[in-house]
């Protein structure tokens, strides 16, 4: 591979021809700011919060889209590209509900990171505010529209389940939202409870429910446990406050499998020291469960028994 020198911010690196600008500024240890960008969904370039200014071309460019060339020179917050930043989350706080008092998602919240950062407040002007629509049927998901800002990343990360393809963007402009398959609620969706949209929303729109109310980010420790039930190995994490551990939350999958239920429910058994009912879902609704249909482990059970007679 071919490789290349560009300068950003005044510093020089060495990278290949085929990273973004985004990439190469992460080689620098500086961080763009970006709110629908992930290295492991497909560029999709909406948010436009990592606009930058490039060396010779008047207009700002998404840094998470373009590729570098040799000698590009570019600079990430310019006066020009903060304000375009600031357009930006003025426009998204408008009309967001003021709720990081309350949100689950403060502490880790990009939108709440970013306004910070660039001073940006609550419904400065007035206007239209989103519906506020909060499916609250899924024992694992707490969905909550009126704080979703579009960046569709749980759509794409969705679309990498096999077989689910579960979450849509539906309706346009303003009144664009996530939906599941037909509109329907996540209890009566084909949603499988993987909560890998959960991991990768920006904001506290999607929420591991079974982690509402517990702690908040700033007092917990967290721990990371691979799964073991099956040999791929996804990521979870398990949140503890005074040596007590409180819940765990899907955190990455491994190549090739979807963070699945069973591996959470597992996780959250073999470290919760008093773990919530566990829930199935039967048709299209969530039941209550035994530990053992939840892990699976009826059948083997069964037989143990047998062969113990
Ligand atoms: S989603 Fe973020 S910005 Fe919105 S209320 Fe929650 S913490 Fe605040
Ligand atoms: S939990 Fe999994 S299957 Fe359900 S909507 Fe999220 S990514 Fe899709
Ligand atoms: S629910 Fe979260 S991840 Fe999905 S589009 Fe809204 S903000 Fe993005």
């Amino acid at each position: 591979m071919r490789h290349v020198t560009i300068t950003i911010d005044k510093q020089s690196v060495v990278v290949p021809e085929n990273y973004t600008i985004l990439q190469a500024a992460e080689k620098l240890g500086i961080h763009i700011p970006r709110l629908c960008y992930d290295p492991n969904l497909e560029i999709v370039a909406s948010c436009r919060l990592c606009l930058v200014e490039i060396e010779g071309n008047p207009k700002l460019q998404t840094s998470c889209s373009m590729l570098v060339s040799d000698g590009m020179v570019v600079y990430t917050e310019t006066k020009k590209v903060v304000d375009a930043r600031k357009v930006i989350l003025q426009l998204l706080l408008d009309n967001h509900p003021n709720d990081c008092l309350t949100c689950q998602k403060a502490g880790e919240c990009l939108l709440q990171t970013y306004a910070y950062r660039y001073d940006v407040r609550f419904r400065e002007h007035d206007g239209a505010y989103k519906e506020k629509y909060i499916d609250t049927t899924s024992p694992y998901i707490l969905k909550d529209d009126s704080k979703c800002i579009v960046c569709g990343k749980c759509v794409r990360t969705c679309e990498q389940v096999s077989d689910r393809k579960v979450l849509t963007l539906a309706n346009r402009g303003f009144d664009t939202r996530v939906v599941a398959d037909a509109n329907l609620t996540l209890e009566e969706s084909s949603c499988v409870s993987c909560n890998r949209c959960v991991t990768v929303c920006p904001v506290g729109a999607l929420l591991d429910k079974r982690t509402l109310g517990k702690s908040r980010i700033w007092d917990v420790n967290t721990t990371e446990f691979r799964c073991k039930v099956c040999e791929y190995g996804c990521d979870f994490e398990v949140l503890s406050r005074k040596d007590k551990n409180i819940s765990v939350r899907a955190k990455a999958p491994s190549n090739g499998r979807p963070l699945c239920l069973k591996g959470r429910l597992t996780a959250e058994f073999l470290n919760i020291d008093e773990p919530e009912t566990p829930y199935r879902k039967e048709k299209d609704k969530f039941v209550e469960s035994s530990w053992k249909e939840a892990l699976g482990l009826s059948d083997i059970l069964e037989k143990m028994q047998k062969l113990d007679k």
